[in-house]
């Protein structure tokens, strides 16, 4: 463990401690803060003290991303977010947006700091320790991963970055300089135990003993990551972030039952109802949207911001000592659909579909046949079969059955040959939408 005395500090002691930061910081937002003091007006509160305290902060409005970025001119590109004066900030990363201007997320020297640490602590949770090989891929670039690649210095580690999509160079690395570990989305990692097999290349056999996922939602379900596990011959844990709040927030730890706050202390985390945005209790179960506090930034922290993560909540006991309720990703609400009213995440009918290999590859393509997050049934999936395998009708059948079952929603599948499916050496696309 990183920080001990911090990661396994009495929850109730966290939350004492993050209330004192969440007061200072309301403070702070108000004093500096336009698109805050505004905001907070419109909702009746006019101080930190009508605020009141972090157990109350489901009073407060949330934030939402399109929200900041409509406060964004040319005089002020970042946004009327922004509280930091010129000379205090040190970096400026960009989120990857997929259309329009990228929005600019600034940060300050203590904020830098505080994100590295937070993605150390995430990171090493996995079990990586100083002194060992680390392989990474991320294509940082104006990216927040950036800051989560300083963390492996912080760790101790000594790190091999090869970048995305270099396959070659990447087993390379792996077979000279034999790292310990890997980190890398698990579309990839997927990616790799395919490519590694067509190019005779033992990845099972080789050096990396863990594989770090994170990046997309997946690493964490279970038939998945088995198939993972078994074709790196690792153990495989996940960590998650977002841009606008820190790149590695939670990272899961070698008991592998969902990812730790790794950012306790600087962020505060609460789930909501993703259709009304009432606010749900963490109990141990609940699943809803991920809704994230600053508490201790300053560039430009936000209150309350709506991640679009889905996710479950685990509040049991972990036999590593950290303390705090832990998350495990379900999927993005951006690409939920809703089947005649329930609930699809097309990383959740992976899952459903890999526990059929060696049927099948574990590549799907959830096909809609309209735009829109409401469908009706029956939603068409593509599910690819392994190499070689040639099933018939019952194997569908079999799938449709199970899917049905498990995520109580009505499928056409389609059985299409290896191979036909994309493959994808960052993040894979499981939707695809052929309607109008
Ligand atoms: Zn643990």
């Amino acid at each position: 463990m990183l920080e001990p005395e911090v990661e396994t500090c009495h929850w109730a002691e966290q939350l004492a401690l993050d209330d004192e930061s969440y007061r200072d910081q309301l403070v702070y937002l108000l004093e500096r803060s336009s698109f805050y003091r505004e905001k907070l007006a419109a909702a009746g509160v006019a101080s930190a003290e009508e605020a009141g305290a972090l157990t109350e902060i489901a009073r407060l409005p949330l934030t939402e991303k399109e929200e900041l970025k409509a406060t964004c001119t040319p005089d002020n590109p970042i946004g009327a977010h922004l509280c930091a004066l010129p000379s205090e900030i040190v970096r400026i990363y960009s989120t990857s947006g997929t259309t329009g201007a990228p929005s600019y997320i600034p940060l300050t020297a203590g904020d830098l700091d505080k994100w590295v640490t937070a993605s150390a602590r995430s990171y090493a949770a996995s079990g990586i320790v100083a002194g060992q090989r680390i392989v990474t891929t991320y294509n940082a670039g104006p990216f927040v991963a950036g800051a989560a690649l300083e963390a492996f210095d912080r760790i101790g580690l000594c790190h091999i970055p090869v970048g995305t999509g270099n396959t070659e160079r990447l087993l390379q690395a792996v077979e000279a300089l034999r790292p310990e570990a890997a980190v890398l989305t698990p579309s990839y990692a997927a990616h790799l135990v395919e490519s590694a097999a067509e190019r005779g290349f033992d990845l099972r056999g080789s050096s990396v003993e863990r594989v770090l996922v994170a990046g997309e939602p997946g690493g964490g379900e279970p038939a998945f990551r088995a198939k993972l596990e078994e074709g790196w011959g690792a153990r495989v844990t996940e960590a998650m972030g977002i841009g606008d709040i820190g790149p590695s927030l939670w990272g899961e730890c070698e008991a592998q039952d969902g990812m730790h706050l790794g950012a306790r202390g600087f962020v505060h985390a609460e789930l909501i109802d993703p259709e009304t945005g009432t606010a749900l209790e963490l109990d141990d179960g609940a699943t809803g949207e991920l809704v994230l506090t600053h508490l201790r930034h300053r560039a430009a922290p936000l209150l309350r911001f709506r991640t679009r993560d889905h996710v479950r909540v685990r509040t049991s006991a972990c036999p590593c000592g950290r303390t705090g309720p832990r998350v495990r990703c379900l999927g993005r609400t951006d690409d939920m659909l809703i089947v005649r009213g329930v609930n699809v995440f097309p990383s959740a009918v992976r899952e459903v579909v890999s526990a059929f290999a060696p049927d099948v590859s574990g590549h799907i393509l959830v096909k809609p046949r309209t735009r829109g997050v409401k469908q009706e049934p029956p939603l068409p999936v593509s599910v690819e079969l392994a190499r070689g395998a040639n099933a018939g009708d019952d194997l569908a059948e079999a799938i449709r059955d199970r899917l049905r079952n498990v995520l109580v929603v009505q499928t056409r599948v389609e059985l299409v040959p290896w191979g036909s499916l994309r493959r994808s050496e960052y993040k894979s696309r499981l939707v695809d939408v052929e309607g109008p």
